[in-house]
């Protein structure tokens, strides 16, 4: 456990942390044992407002420093981060639950981001253009957007906040960031992280509390060129719509709902392995987590012998008991929508085929029993809306047309897995799927190197690699006679 003070000042502007204006507060839950880890300002428009001047201000020089020393800051920020992994694991475990190993990886791939964008910093390009005529010099420089404002969502308290801020950072780009209120206390420490390396005042910003007057002020104020955004696609597509007004720039990163097709010539245990993996991590809180699977019938009882025999080994409790392989969900909502989910199935004819251990009888926390739905259909929301929980529903299917057509079946279109050994078979299926990211005898994509982003409904843009840049950067044109 790590101590924290009944009450912390979680507001950073222009350097300074402070309290809200208002003097209000709001809890921070351990969504495993329902007890307050301490309480965070509760900002709004008026802190905002502030910040995004203070952003404005510091952009001037930001934006003109050398590539070269924002990125040394940055990798300073990394290098701090995974020296404190142990803390900040413990922090993450505590306000959002997942177990302790995944938080501390999730650290680490958080210092992952900030350590490629401070390399990515040097290397953003402009070009020369060859004129058509012999008097003009075409050049094409990148500019920083200007002042971001972010908002970032519970299930990756760390890493989605490195994600965004810095490439936006490396960049040039100054930043408002607005984490969500389950979880602000990773987004605290990171911010005091950039604060440690150096970073100057007012470069990034940090406003906890009312989400909608943060966001309103986000997108009244023409300061703000920029939006990037992770979270639900009903929050994403309010402000892409609320952005047309001063037509700015957003970044989004939406929900998901993605298939698994396990086809026959698949390697069963490595399937069963990583299907598990890809719904229960983070209690299958992922917008990248499996949320449908479907199995060539020829390997129907094989596989979900073997994939309901590994979720038998998981062990739902709190993520910072050692043995602890699955921890809470992140609140009451959460649980509801959950079961909401199950019943409807369930009411529509799904058959059970397992259901586990929900949590250790003294845990008074939002836990879901791990589950394995069974004779499901497209009738039912588990296979059309984004489930968020732990329950796996499995539907055989006979030809591979046929679980390509069902896995486009929806408005998404974030990531998309397939197991198979067959090279042709993976390079042809990848193809015709509908996804932003396609994992092939893999499901864990995620990386500081490679562009995450999803199609129709599950968002605009990327985050990581040389991709995740370009999305904060302008390129300016400049054509000039000689
Ligand atoms: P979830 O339901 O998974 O929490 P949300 O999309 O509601 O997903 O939340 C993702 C992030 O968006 C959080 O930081 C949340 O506070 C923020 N958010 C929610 N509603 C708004 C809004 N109207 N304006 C700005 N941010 C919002």
């Amino acid at each position: 456990m790590v101590h924290f003070d009944s009450a912390i000042h979680s507001i950073f502007i222009d350097g300074e942390w402070r309290s809200a204006v208002s003097n209000q507060t709001e809890p921070v839950y351990n969504p495993a044992t329902l007890k307050t880890i301490t309480e965070v300002a509760y900002g709004g428009q008026k802190e905002t407002n502030e910040a995004v001047q203070a952003a404005k201000r510091a952009f001037a020089d930001w934006s003109r420093l050398s590539p070269r020393k924002r990125s040394n800051i940055l990798y300073k920020a990394s290098e701090y981060m995974l020296e404190d992994v142990d803390r900040l694991g413990t922090i993450l475990t505590m306000e959002q639950g997942k177990p302790l190993k995944e938080a501390k990886g999730e650290v680490k791939g958080a210092a992952g981001f900030l350590r490629w964008y401070a390399e990515e910093a040097n290397r953003v390009y402009g070009e020369w253009i060859p004129s058509s005529n012999t008097r003009n010099r075409l050049l094409v420089i990148p500019q920083p957007v200007g002042v971001v404002g972010a908002i970032t969502p519970w299930n990756f308290p760390a890493s989605m906040i490195t994600r965004k801020i810095g490439p936006a950072l490396a960049a040039g780009c100054t930043v408002i960031l607005k984490p969500a209120p389950e979880t602000p206390l990773s987004a605290i420490e990171i911010i005091k992280i950039m604060e440690k390396a150096g970073m100057p005042k007012g470069v990034v910003n940090l406003v906890t509390g009312n989400a909608e007057e943060i966001g309103q002020e986000f997108l009244s104020n023409k300061d703000v060129r920029m939006i990037t955004f992770t979270g639900s696609t009903a929050v994403g597509k309010y402000l892409m719509r609320e952005s047309a007004e001063h037509v700015k720039k957003v970044s989004l990163e939406l929900g998901g709902h993605a298939p698994i097709i396990v086809f026959d010539d698949a390697d069963l245990d490595v399937a069963a392995e990583l299907t598990l993996g890809s719904k229960f991590r983070n209690s299958g809180q992922t917008c990248i987590c499996a949320n449908r699977v479907y199995v060539q019938r020829s390997i129907w009882e094989p596989f979900q012998q073997k994939l309901i025999e590994k979720i038998k080994e998981l062990q739902p409790g709190n993520g910072l008991e050692d043995g602890t392989t699955m921890g809470p969900l992140i609140n009451q909502q959460a649980v509801e929508k959950v079961k909401d989910h199950y019943d409807d199935a369930t009411s529509k004819g799904a058959e059970v085929l397992y259901t586990g251990k929900t949590q250790k009888d003294d845990l008074q926390g939002y836990f879901y029993p791990p589950t394995v739905l069974g004779n499901v259909n497209d009738d039912m929301k588990v296979m059309n809306e984004e489930t968020f929980g732990p329950i796996i529903p499995i539907q055989p299917f006979d030809e591979e047309e046929t679980a390509i057509n069902w896995a486009n079946d929806t408005d998404y279109g974030l990531a998309a897995y397939i197991f198979t050994e067959g090279y042709r078979r993976s390079v042809r299926v990848s193809e015709q799927l509908d996804y932003g990211i396609v994992g092939i005898n893999e499901v864990f994509p995620a990386r500081a190197e490679a562009p995450f982003g999803g199609v129709k409904q599950s968002g605009i843009g990327k985050e990581g690699g040389h991709y995740g840049i370009e999305e904060f950067v302008e390129h300016k044109y400049i054509a000039s006679s000689v």
